[in-house]
């Protein structure tokens, strides 16, 4: 492309009502990672991006894009970049395995490929990528091992097993096999009395999370469903609170100082905060003008509870020895 049409694309990017300068810090953030890659290589490796790729030989009518492929050294590198922060997304037994099958089809015969490192670069949850790098054999048996499940499903055939994956599937919300896994809290009931035990705690507690969220997407989906005309048994839509608004906010606030009102009434001065002022200021002034000066403090954040999965360290209230004697 074109430095003229590249920054056009900018402008027209720039000039879409959901651009955010944040946006483009971020990107940022994924244009360093694939140039820590390409820049370790005494010579220029083959980069292809936003690249359709084709994996139906081991999933019918299988394809995708891969936002970067990089393939350097005897490695082929398949990134992904994600700018979402509701999901964290893992590279390791990640789909995105897929299309690092079809990236592998598509260059595979031109390059001499060894190893694949698939590569989730999500920055507005993780400063760090998300990287999982595994031999070419390892991804290619995996692939003929899917063949046969993709191929089941396709036609309708096999098993539905429920599980993590299940988030990106358009049936999550109304699909049996799902629901009757979230029948399963029938399994407590066998719980002897009086008190129930950690394990037991932290395994009701998964299966709640998992259920209020399933519960949330029923709620949108009945919504939507109804406001459509459809009648789902029990359930109706109706008026929520309604709310009040300026007609035109500029004449009834003159309108109210010309009748005596004081602008003091009319207005909260209300200080920004640190986050909403150091994207005002840029982060360079906002590290000069406040951070060195120390008018910042960080605090740790409240403790919340996250699956042991999670990559943040554990935290305790516990104080040991060492810290009762200093
Ligand atoms: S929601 Fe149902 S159909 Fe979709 S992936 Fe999960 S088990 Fe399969």
């Amino acid at each position: 492309m074109g430095i003229r049409k590249f920054n056009n694309r900018i402008k027209k990017f720039k000039e879409n009502e959901l651009f955010q300068d944040e946006m483009l810090k971020h990107t940022e953030t994924y244009l360093e990672y694939i140039q820590g890659i390409t820049h370790g290589f005494s010579y220029a490796p083959f980069v292809a991006v936003e690249k359709k790729l084709d994996f139906s030989t081991y999933v019918p009518e299988g394809f995708g894009t891969g936002d970067c492929i990089v393939i350097g050294g005897s490695t082929l590198y398949v990134i992904d970049f994600k700018y979402g922060k509701g999901v964290p997304v893992s590279a390791e037994e990640n789909p995105q395995m897929k299309l690092a099958l079809g990236a592998y089809l598509e260059y595979g015969f031109l390059h001499n490929i060894e190893h694949v490192q698939m590569v989730v670069v999500q920055p507005r949850l993780f400063s760090d990528a998300s990287e999982y790098k595994i031999p070419l054999q390892e991804l290619l048996d995996w692939g003929e091992e899917i063949k046969p499940i993709a191929r089941k499903a396709f036609e309708g055939e096999g098993e539905f097993v429920p599980g993590e994956h299940c988030k990106f599937c358009k049936a999550k919300v109304t699909c049996r096999a799902r629901a009757d896994q979230f029948t399963a809290l029938d399994d407590f009931k066998q719980m002897k009395p009086p008190l129930i035990s950690d394990e037991e705690v932290g395994a009701i507690l998964e299966k709640g999370e998992h259920i209020a969220s399933w519960i949330k997407a029923l709620k949108d989906h009945v919504l939507k469903e109804s406001l459509k005309g459809k009648e789902i048994t029990g359930w109706k839509v109706v008026a929520g609170r309604g709310s009040r608004s300026y007609v035109d906010l500029d004449k009834a606030f003159q309108h109210l100082t010309i009748s005596g009102i004081d602008e003091a009434v009319l207005y909260d001065r209300v200080p920004l905060t640190v986050a909403k002022l150091e994207k005002e200021l840029g982060a360079k002034e906002y590290r000069s003008l406040l951070e060195e000066p120390g008018h910042v403090q960080k605090s740790p954040g409240k403790p919340t509870l996250a699956p042991t999965s999670d990559k943040r360290e554990a935290v305790t209230n516990d104080v040991d020895a060492k810290d009762d004697f200093q």
